[in-house]
């Protein structure tokens, strides 16, 4: 596929990326593999907008992935890091900043009744994942197909979604032992979690999965799926932990906990809470925290965990999320659904918009999404249409069929007419497109 509106200072500086860099990128989704064509390199952010390195401005649906939850530079979100650069980058030692923001969390999400800190959504569920272990004595993790957790050894195994089905290794350098010790389920299928505890009894230390899942696109718990596995978890002895790296702080006040109150053991954050800078958090039942060290035997650490500028800008962000915050988003994201549903309804594609809360994602297909499988089987070929012809048009989206879009408080009025502006064009495309 041929892009008319190639992107030349995007181009250059990604050809020079690409000899010193893998693949050109530090995360492999902003390579725009999925999609083709040149990832735009992007040299500044206000509000809803970016603008990229060719000078051309775009309405941002990404949102650096969800953690830009007021919008780029947000002028209090700026002051607070601006004040905590001014006094130091980094002391190694305990300080107030970190107080604040683990106190923030637990007074927003009843369950957290202790919190750690630490760099990123990854190290969150890893260390909930060895704290589970290192609680429980036991070893063996259950995760479900199409939800992502970070990039860790054990939870990169993702292949088979039979049920009770042995994890393997689904990229080179994660050995089959670490894979091995990974259960993979279909997701929204409580039958297959019984049939997981029914089969390794004794062995399974916990189950994560994704509180609601914007990993495979957007596709949310059955009624009831949740406080099944809560309950298949208690009455199993293992731990139930949710995963709310994506949906914590955004989906509402409280996370995905306040939408379902289903109380997880264990849960973990990341992306809102961080303001921007890499900062992210597991916590939950005291008994079970009060086993990491120092306090117990389970080993964590982090150099930058709890670093001053990161818990600043996170602090200000979760400070300035206030109800009336929540139902802008919500109202915005709502509006932008009913937009993007009658252009491509108005064109006769197959569509499903599918939402959890304020986040959303398309699939293209208007057969009903339950789980990885079914999110599989949309026309790609159509998401890949759409995509060039809002990027063209000045609007950029996940470069991906299967990632969450992602809306903010400063969504104004401007922003969501120059969305609409762009739907019809891209529908079109959408509509045309061939496989
Ligand atoms: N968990 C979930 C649900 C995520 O969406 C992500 C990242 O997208 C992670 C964990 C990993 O977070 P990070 O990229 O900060 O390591």
């Amino acid at each position: 596929m041929a892009y008319s509106y190639e992107a030349p200072v995007s181009q250059s500086l990604f050809d020079r990326a690409s000899v010193v860099t893998p693949g050109g990128v530090n995360s492999p989704v902003r390579a725009f593999r999925a999609v083709g064509g040149t990832p735009r390199f992007m040299v500044s952010g206000a509000g809803p907008y970016l603008t990229d390195a060719d000078g051309r401005e775009y309405v941002d649906l990404v949102c650096s992935w969800g953690p830009m939850i007021l919008g780029h530079s947000h002028p209090e979100v700026i002051a607070a890091v601006q004040e905590a650069v001014s006094r130091g980058t980094s002391f190694g030692t305990p300080g107030e900043g970190e107080v604040a923001l683990a106190e923030e969390i637990v007074a927003r999400i009843e369950p957290v009744e202790q919190v750690r800190l630490v760099s990123s959504g990854t190290e969150a569920t890893m260390s909930a994942i060895r704290l589970a272990r290192g609680f429980t004595g036991r070893a063996k993790v259950v995760k479900f197909a199409g939800c992502y957790h970070g990039h860790v050894d054990a939870l990169l195994a993702a292949a088979g979604s039979g049920v009770a089905t042995f994890g393997l290794p689904d990229t080179p350098g994660v050995t089959g032992a670490t894979a091995g010790d990974t259960v993979v389920l279909p997701y929204n299928d409580l039958d297959a979690v019984r049939a997981a505890f029914a089969a390794h009894p004794g062995e399974i230390a916990c189950v994560i999965t994704e509180a609601s899942p914007g990993n495979m696109g957007v596709v949310p718990p059955a009624d009831g799926f949740n406080a099944g596995l809560k309950e298949l978890c208690a009455a199993n002895g293992a731990l139930y932990i949710s995963d709310e790296v994506m949906t914590g702080f955004r989906t509402s006040k409280a996370g995905w906990y306040g939408v379902d109150g289903v109380r997880p053991d264990l849960m973990t954050f990341g992306k809102v809470m961080g303001g921007g800078f890499p900062a992210a958090a597991f916590g939950g039942r005291g008994d079970v925290m009060a086993h990491l060290a120092p306090a117990g035997p389970v080993y964590q650490a982090g150099t930058l965990s709890g670093n001053p500028i990161a818990t600043a800008a996170g602090l200000a962000q979760l400070r300035l999320l206030d109800d009336a915050a929540y139902a802008k988003i919500d109202a915005v994201s709502a509006e932008l659904r009913s937009l993007v549903g009658e252009a491509l309804t108005k064109e006769g594609v197959a569509h499903t918009v599918s939402a959890a809360s304020n986040m959303f994602s398309v699939f293209f297909t208007d057969r009903p999404v339950r789980d990885y499988d079914d999110a599989k089987k949309q026309d790609v070929f159509r998401f890949t249409a759409f995509f060039h012809s809002m990027l063209e048009q000045g609007v950029y989206l996940p470069p991906s069929a299967f990632e969450s879009w992602f809306v903010s408080t400063a969504h104004d009025e401007r922003a969501v007419e120059r969305i609409a502006a762009a739907l019809p064009a891209a529908a079109r495309a959408a509509s045309e497109a061939t496989a």
